[in-house]
C-alpha cells in the first residue's frame, strides 16, 4: 500500500483552478522529485498535501496510510507523520534553535495526546545531540538565536534538523523559492540522504535540476499546467536539464494556466 496516495486532485485558489487532476503514489522509503517550470502548481501541490486552508480541494482525494485525509487539518496530517519543510520562523527574540525545535516537537506530541507534558529539557538535549551528530551539525548551532539572521544554508540546516527531530514518514521539501546557493543545496541533499530510510519517504519539489545532482530520486515527475504529465526515473531529470521543458510542453500542449 502506498504511504501517500493522490487521486485526481483538483485544487483552486480564490476560485481559480490551479491543480487539474494530479495523481501520485509514494511508498515508504521512496524518494520522488517533482520538477516543472515556474507557476505550474508545484508549491500549490505541496501546500494542498499539507492541508493549507487557502487551497480548496474541488475534486479528488488524498490518502495517507490508507486513510482519507482530504479534509484533515494541518495538525492532524503532521501528527500522522507528514512534514512540510517549514516556513522560516519569524525572528523570535530570545528563542534558540534548540528551543524552537523542542516547541515544534512538543506541539506535535500535544496533538497526539492532549495530556502530554512535553519532552523534558534533558531528554530533548539528548535527542537533539544524537540528531546533530547524525547530520554532522556543529553542536554550537543549537544555541544560536532565531533572530540572529541565518544564511540560506543555515535556514536549511534548521529545516533538516527539524525533520530529523520530528521523524516524519513522508517529508515534502519545496525547494523552488529563494536562490539556494550550492552549500544550502548540499545540506538539504545530505540531510535527505541521511534521513531517508525504509520508513521515510520524501517528495522533493524543485525548479532546478541541480538539486538532483545530490539527491538521487528513484522517481521523477514533471508538472506542467497543474498536472503531472510525465514520470520516469532519474534519467528524466538529466534529460530535462539538457532539453529544458519545451519538449514536454509540446508533447502535452500544456500551458501554465
Ligand atoms: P510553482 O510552485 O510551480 O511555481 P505555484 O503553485 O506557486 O507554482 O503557483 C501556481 C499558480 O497559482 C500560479 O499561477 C500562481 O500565480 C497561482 N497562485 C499561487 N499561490 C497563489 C495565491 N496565494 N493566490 C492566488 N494565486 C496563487
Ligand atoms: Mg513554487
Amino acid at each position: 500500500m502506498a504511504k501517500l496516495e493522490v487521486n485526481d486532485l483538483h485544487v483552486a485558489i480564490d476560485g481559480k483552478e490551479i491543480l487539474k487532476g494530479v495523481n501520485l503514489r509514494i511508498r515508504e522509503g521512496e524518494i520522488h522529485a517533482i520538477m516543472g517550470p515556474n507557476g505550474t502548481g508545484k508549491s500549490t501541490l505541496a501546500y494542498s498535501l499539507m492541508g493549507h486552508p487557502a487551497y480548496q480541494i474541488t475534486a479528488g482525494e488524498i490518502f495517507f496510510d490508507g486513510l482519507n485525509i482530504t479534509n484533515s487539518s494541518v495538525e492532524e496530517r503532521s501528527q500522522m507523520g507528514m512534514f512540510l519543510a517549514f516556513q522560516y520562523p519569524v525572528a523570535i527574540p530570545g528563542v534558540s534553535v534548540a528551543n524552537f525545535l523542542r516547541m515544534a516537537l512538543n506541539a506535535r506530541r500535544k496533538v497526539k495526546d492532549p495530556l502530554d507534558k512535553g519532552i523534558s529539557i534533558l531528554e530533548f538535549r539528548k535527542l537533539l545531540n544524537e540528531k546533530m551528530q547524525l547530520l554532522k551539525i556543529d553542536p554550537a548551532f543549537a544555541g544560536r538565536y532565531l533572530n540572529e539572521g541565518f544564511s540560506g544554508g543555515e535556514k536549511k540546516r534548521i529545516e533538516i534538523l527539524q525533520m530529523a527531530v520530528l521523524e516524519p514518514t513522508i517529508a515534502i521539501l519545496d525547494e523552488t523559492d529563494s536562490g539556494l546557493d550550492i552549500d544550502a543545496l548540499k545540506i538539504v541533499a545530505e540531510g535527505v540522504n541521511t534521513l531517508c530510510n525504509d520508513s521515510m519517504g520524501v517528495l522533493v519539489i524543485t525548479h532546478y535540476q541541480r538539486v538532483l545532482n545530490y539527491i538521487k530520486p528513484e522517481f521523477v515527475h514533471v508538472m506542467i499546467g497543474g498536472k503531472i504529465v510525465e514520470s520516469g526515473n532519474a534519467d528524466l531529470a538529466l534529460h530535462l536539464e539538457e532539453q529544458g521543458y519545451d519538449w514536454v510542453r509540446e508533447k502535452y500542449n500544456g500551458n501554465s494556466n
